[in-house]
């Protein structure tokens, strides 16, 4: 995911916060009625905005100058909870061993990762933090080491502020030892004290632990927040943030990998044009020029081209055999096939096929990449003449 190019923005206010409007609202209405609950579970998908939702609520609650809406922001409590360092603001979730951390992995151990990922932009998976810090193959859990730490931190009285804050993301990786040293905790929390729980799937969550929190149900992001989102953040006409919006549903997240996963698509289909333009009028010299660049990808994103050229390959035949119900993915293939959908026909339609799954077969057996690609790129030249 690629946001280097975005202005900073700083996802501890309730303003930056994509949608969510009538549960901000209720959030702040805690605030404002004194009836803060201790322990409060936010529910919702990955691309909700629930770890965005649960972190603005507890800068809000301590902000010194707070607004109707909103926390300052300039405080000297709103400061440091936007550096994610005020000396009340906690943090649990699941981790396991590294290359780094060998045993007894802790969150204390990742805190520095954790707050470079959430400032950066806390709408991200269980599997992109993993990936983040370096965890493969395995999951990560919230165990004995990290119960141990929370009693320790929630048995001071706040330093600062007039709350002192535990946000426990992915409390379904809590295992039971931990989950009984904290029952008691969650359940009777000193003074001033507040667990915040943000969960994507509240099933996995230990009951008795469940049992102990209060439910806030965090709903889809709307429609029109969505495409706002979409609209700032990409370069999409207003008919693409339709149907990117529609497919999201909700989904911050999800709406972002589908944008990307699209993006890779268009370079795909760019460089599948230019192998059978060149192909179809001979000209080698562009064709090599081509393997080569194609050689210089990684191996799995040639085995993803490969696969997207197939999927060319069976469109265009079924267009050519004038089959019409085919659900396209975009205006620019249904373009682009027009023309081409003439060279793909029963007479080499097999061989065309074979053809790139067996450049597909060498490069999963590690073939050299530039004579695959140029082997390829010289006998489709030589089938689509054969239409
Ligand atoms: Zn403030």
């Amino acid at each position: 995911m690629q946001f280097d190019n975005f202005i900073y923005i700083c996802y501890m206010f309730f303003k930056e916060i994509i949608g969510q409007h009538e549960l901000k609202q209720q959030l702040i209405q805690t605030v404002t009625d004194k009836r803060i609950s201790h322990a409060q579970l936010f529910a919702g998908t990955e691309g909700s905005g629930n770890l965005a939702l649960a972190i603005a609520y507890a800068q809000y609650i301590s902000c010194q100058n707070k607004h109707d809406d909103d926390s300052c922001g300039y405080c000297k409590s709103c400061i440091k909870f936007q550096k994610l360092v005020h000396p009340d603001l906690h943090f649990a979730f699941p981790v396991n061993t590294t290359n780094r951390v060998k045993k007894d992995a802790s969150s204390d151990n990742f805190i520095s990762e954790w707050r470079k990922l959430v400032i950066d932009f806390p709408y991200f998976s269980e599997f992109m933090w993993y990936e983040y810090i370096g965890i493969t193959g395995k999951q990560g859990n919230i165990d004995k080491s990290d119960a141990e730490m929370i009693q320790q931190k929630m048995n001071f009285k706040p330093f600062e502020a007039d709350y002192k804050f535990m946000i426990i993301w992915l409390p379904e990786r809590m295992n039971i030892t931990a989950a009984n040293k904290l029952l008691k905790l969650i359940e009777e929390p000193p003074e001033n004290t507040l667990f915040l729980l943000v969960s994507k799937n509240i099933d996995q969550i230990i009951k008795t632990i469940l049992s102990r929190t209060q439910l806030i149900r965090v709903p889809p992001v709307d429609e029109q927040s969505m495409q706002k989102m979409l609209a700032e953040r990409y370069d999409l006409s207003p008919n693409e943030i339709q149907v990117l919006t529609r497919l999201s549903a909700g989904d911050v997240l999800k709406a972002i990998k589908i944008h990307d996963r699209h993006e890779t698509e268009q370079d795909f289909l760019d460089s599948f044009k230019s192998m059978m333009r060149f192909a179809y009028e001979y000209k080698f010299a562009e064709l090599l020029d081509w393997a080569e660049e194609m050689a210089q990808l990684g191996r799995e994103q040639q085995k993803s081209f490969l696969y997207f050229a197939q999927q060319m390959i069976r469109e265009n035949f079924i267009i050519n055999l004038k089959i019409h119900d085919i659900v396209y993915a975009t205006d620019k293939e249904k373009d682009f096939s027009l023309n081409f959908s003439q060279f793909i026909t029963s007479k080499n339609v097999e061989n065309v096929y074979s053809t790139i799954n067996l450049a597909m077969s060498h490069i999963e057996h590690n073939g050299n990449q530039k004579i695959i690609f140029s082997d390829l790129a010289i006998k489709l030249a030589q089938l689509i003449r054969k239409a």
